[in-house]
């Protein structure tokens, strides 16, 4: 075979690949999200270190943690807003996302903020926020069964068809 004129055939096709994976300890934290719209932290038996996104172990003192129920509402640490994103969120740009350090938490967790005026001054640090939920019928027991919303916008965002409010 002459190599230089050689010349590939290609052919554009798609692999669908169907997996399921586990989410492990933090199960529970999905479950009753998905289930019962609880958020879920976990608080050291040692230190008492109140851990959201929640740890199995502390990651101060390696001690073994116990489930605690996190208050829906919380304040804004650090923000941003999103503009481009994979295909799953693009029908959502732009949007918020933010570290949030829930009341009573002493971490924070990387969550979306949705605000019906997102301009900076809505999603800046010290921003106080509340979670608003997916319909029971749509929650997969995925973070994005939930996002933030800034505390005087709440009563409009579950009153939308689409959302609820927590306990
Ligand atoms: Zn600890």
């Amino acid at each position: 075979m002459n190599e230089q004129n050689f010349q590939s055939h290609e052919i554009r096709d798609r692999i669908v690949i169907q997996y399921k994976y586990t989410m492990g300890g933090q199960s529970k934290f999905f479950l009753e999200l998905m289930n019962n719209k609880k958020i879920l932290g976990t608080k050291c038996k040692k230190c008492g270190k109140v851990w959201m996104p929640p740890r199995i172990n502390c990651s101060e003192c390696f001690a073994d943690t116990d489930w605690v129920e996190m208050p829906h509402t919380g304040i804004i640490k650090v923000s941003t807003i999103v503009w481009y994103t994979t295909s799953a969120f693009i029908q959502s740009v732009p949007y918020g996302i933010a570290f949030i350090q829930l009341d009573k938490a002493d971490t924070g967790m990387l969550q979306g903020i949705f605000s019906e005026n997102l301009v900076p001054s809505k999603v800046k640090k010290g921003q106080r926020v509340k979670a608003v939920f997916k319909k029971k019928e749509d929650r997969e027991g995925k973070m994005t069964d939930f996002f933030f919303v800034p505390e005087d916008e709440y009563d409009s965002w579950i009153a939308k068809p689409q959302y609820e409010g927590g306990s």
